[in-house]
């Protein structure tokens, strides 16, 4: 089955239910209103030239048009190329060259950055050109530009409604025809990977991909068509494109966008107001929502379940989430862009110690194994190793990279995570730290993971990350950034003093720095590898 077909098989089982609420843009669809929008999209395509496995470029934050472009691009077999919103232009130049994308829709503005102005500066021509005879010397490929803001489109771009109103030259036996012809197996989709560690790739996956993980992911947490479920996290990412929206979509279930760029006020005040049953984000989302000094105020008692994921999960966060929010289901999912992506998630009914302390269990129709990262061998259970995960939810490959392709997924098909991993005796898994961030400190291997739970139980912490800093009698030395909460004041002497007699000694960091902030990426991931680099400048 391809995504427009599953689309079109719940929109038919659940007409009137709400499929989609914008709320900061003020729009609210039936799934049958929703079903004419994405179609009148996918015939504004097909009329404006855009073919089957064309790249089309979205760049934007999350708003309605993303949604429905990701439906239309799914019915007319075209590879939608997600685009992080705060790329700038040589970014934006990268993925656009990357996946040679022939179409580009964009935002006009947003958070007082120009999209507009920074794809002029990539294609000057369109200033002055018209759309159908817009070319730009440095993007051959590129074709057209579409730009959501009607107000803020140059004379070479087409806008959002000329794309809408072009929907009428092409009828809707037209687009059913070439939806039927779609094989489920068909790439529909590159994903760059959050770029934690480095240049972010670019991940293709097909609609089986996951338009099942969307299913299973959804399936774990027993959503329904009364389900409602608020998508704070973006829809670039696999957690809002994925989880987010295909999980209601496979489910009838209702999508709800409390905003463009995260806010913890507002997210919170979109759970209340709209009943929302189910409830997404980060950890450092769901920190910022409990740490909210409204938090109180708010009813949240409609939610139920939801999801935590994206980086390692603090026990601490966790129960937090369980007893403040009421997400007594809540879930943890654990997965990577490159797997469609998740493979790992808790279940509600699992013993609480298992739903705190690990991802869960291996997803349906996936296999795992654990192994050695040298040597490839099997590790022993509750031993730690490299995470391998096959099955249906593999990318097809990097897209246009076949080297990078070839080691991340070997001959037999295992995608090698990249992260350690351990599985006890009952299948649970957890997630113990990346390879790349392990440090190795005279000799002994040290996992920031272990450490930062640990201090974590400092009840003036509110955040902590632990990296390693090189040195030049053990290698690498530990060092922990602490972010306190707020109003709150420590010295290194403190902190050092908490620590004594609780760790073994050569795990209490060499180094502390108390910071307000960490270095992140977007979807809210902190990305050690620049407080790696920033750490090791400091130190000289
Ligand atoms: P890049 O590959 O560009 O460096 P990235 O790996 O962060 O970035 P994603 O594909 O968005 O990009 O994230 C997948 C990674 O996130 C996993 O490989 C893992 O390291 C981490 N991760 C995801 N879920 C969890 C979790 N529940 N617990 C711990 N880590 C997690
Ligand atoms: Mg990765």
């Amino acid at each position: 089955m391809t995504i427009g077909d599953l689309f079109d098989q719940t929109v038919a089982q659940y007409p009137e239910n709400d499929a989609l609420i914008s709320r900061h843009q003020g729009l609210r669809y039936t799934y049958l209103e929703l079903q004419q929008a994405v179609n009148e999209c996918a015939r504004g395509l097909l009329k404006m030239g855009v073919q089957v496995g064309d790249r089309v470029a979205i760049w934007s934050p999350n708003n309605a048009e993303w949604c429905i472009t990701q439906f239309a691009t799914a019915k007319i077999g075209a590879v939608l190329v997600n685009i992080n919103p705060s790329y700038r232009v040589h970014e934006l130049e990268y993925a656009l060259r990357q996946s040679g994308a022939q179409t580009l829709i964009l935002q006009g503005e947003f958070k007082s950055s120009s999209y507009v102005n920074m794809i002029c500066e990539l294609c000057p021509e369109l200033k002055d050109s018209v759309p159908n005879k817009f070319h730009s010397q440095r993007l051959p490929e590129l074709k057209r530009v579409i730009c959501l803001d009607e107000d803020l489109a140059t004379e070479g771009m087409w806008t959002w409604s000329d794309l809408i109103s072009m929907h009428d030259q092409v009828t809707e036996a037209e687009l059913a025809s070439i939806q039927a012809g779609l094989q489920f197996d068909d790439p529909i989709n590159i994903q760059y990977t959050s770029g934690t560690t480095g240049a972010p790739k670019g991940a293709t996956l097909s609609h089986h991909n996951i338009l099942n993980n969307g299913y299973f992911v959804a399936r774990r947490m027993n959503f329904s068509a009364q389900d409602r479920l608020v998508i704070p996290v973006p829809l670039y990412h696999c957690f809002g494109m994925v989880m987010g929206n295909l999980g209601c979509v496979t489910h009838g279930a209702t999508m709800i966008y409390p905003s463009d760029g995260f806010d913890p006020y507002v997210t919170l005040q979109a759970v209340q107001e709209e009943k929302a049953t189910a409830l997404y984000g980060v950890p450092t989302m769901f920190i910022a929502e409990l740490e909210h000094p409204e938090f109180n105020n708010f009813d949240l008692s409609s939610l139920r379940t939801g999801i935590m994921a994206g980086s390692n999960c603090p026990i601490e966060v966790m129960k937090k989430v369980i007893s403040h929010m009421h997400m007594r289901d809540v879930t943890i999912c654990y997965g990577m862009t490159e797997t469609s992506p998740v493979s790992f998630q808790t279940e509600p009914d699992a013993p609480i110690e298992k739903r705190v302390a690990t991802v869960g269990t291996i997803h349906p129709h996936l296999e795992v194994k654990i192994v050695d990262p040298e040597s490839g061998n099997l590790v022993e259970r509750g031993e730690k190793g490299e995470l391998c995960t096959r099955g249906y939810s593999v990318m097809l490959g990097y897209w246009n990279n076949p080297e990078a392709t070839a080691k991340a997924i070997d001959k037999a098909g295992w995608m090698h995570t990249g992260d350690l991993a351990e599985m006890d005796a009952d299948g649970y898994v957890a997630i113990t730290g990346r390879i790349k961030d392990m440090i190795i400190r005279g000799g002994e291997n040290i996992y920031p993971r272990e450490l930062e739970e640990f201090l974590y139980t400092h009840p003036d912490v509110s955040d902590v990350q632990v990296i390693g800093v090189p040195d030049q009698k053990y290698g690498e030395e530990v060092m922990a950034w602490i972010k306190l909460h707020e109003g709150k004041q420590m010295t290194e002497e403190e902190i050092r003093t908490f620590c004594k007699g609780k760790i073994a000694h050569y795990k209490v960091p060499r180094y502390f720095k108390f910071v307000q902030e960490f270095p992140m990426t977007v979807t809210g991931k902190i990305q050690k590898f620049k407080m790696r680099e920033l750490s090791s400048e400091e130190l000289g």
